[in-house]
């Protein structure tokens, strides 16, 4: 278990097995390849293995791999945490933010979205486990902020993204993201078709619960130091 190759044929199988379980489409659940703190090479040796979206937490690094991998088709999605004062970079430099927890933030994203490159596809981040520390916004704040956000004209809203604590059930595991889930079904919006659910402990768990996009870092790129 010491190459890419092995790595990602194991992840893509028990995706593949998760669906399958769930009896939901085949093909419904995007892996994004979560890189942080793993230098360009690693990317590159996934991408050429046909992995293709890659998800980044911190700014500076993100554009420094960037700026090593310009010349391949990546899609960028932000996932870590955004001051608002480092908005700019991520609206031009990013396809997905899956951590929009706040309407100021999103409205810096949408005027700051360069006009030659399509609307910027934002999740927001929903605080699931209700520790005032994390960040996210609260469940019961979400439709406001819903509402909100999909007003804005250089953002396309596509659904939310959550990081529950770390549980070693598996049916502990599920109830977050099903609640979750739940509540956006019940605003009956259909153009919110994404759910940033699941990491490398929970991704069954998520996908169960109707992950449209799992994050994965450790076991496709082993632990990080
Ligand atoms: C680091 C990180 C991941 C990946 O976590 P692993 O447990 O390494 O798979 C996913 N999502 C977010 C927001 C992260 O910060």
């Amino acid at each position: 278990m010491d190459n890419f190759a092995e790595r990602l044929q194991l992840v893509r199988s028990q995706i593949r097995h998760a669906v399958g379980i769930a009896g939901r489409p085949k093909g419904c659940v995007q892996l994004l390849a979560v890189s942080k703190t793993k230098p360009a090479g690693d990317i590159a040796e996934l991408y050429r293995l046909g992995q293709r979206h890659f998800a980044e937490n911190y700014l500076q690094e993100a554009l420094q791999k960037q700026r090593q991998l310009a010349a391949f088709n990546i899609t960028w999605h932000f996932i870590g945490p955004i001051q608002s004062n480092k908005t700019k970079p991520i609206a031009c430099h990013f396809d997905w933010v899956h951590s929009v927890d706040r309407l100021k933030v999103a409205q810096r994203l949408s005027e700051q979205r360069p006009a030659q490159l399509p609307p910027l596809n934002i999740c927001l981040q929903v605080n699931i486990s209700e520790e005032a520390s994390k960040s996210g916004v609260d469940l019961a704040e979400l439709p406001q902020l819903i509402e909100a956000v999909s007003r804005l004209p250089r953002l396309r809203l596509r659904g939310v993204m959550a990081i529950p604590e770390p549980e070693a059930s598996y049916s502990k595991q599920r109830q977050p993201y099903r609640c979750l889930y739940q509540a956006v079904r019940e605003l009956n919006r259909p153009e919110l078709d994404s759910f940033s659910f699941g990491m490398s402990g929970d991704l069954k768990a998520a996908i169960m619960e109707g992950s449209t996009m799992v994050r994965i870092g450790t076991a496709l790129f082993g632990e990080r130091h």
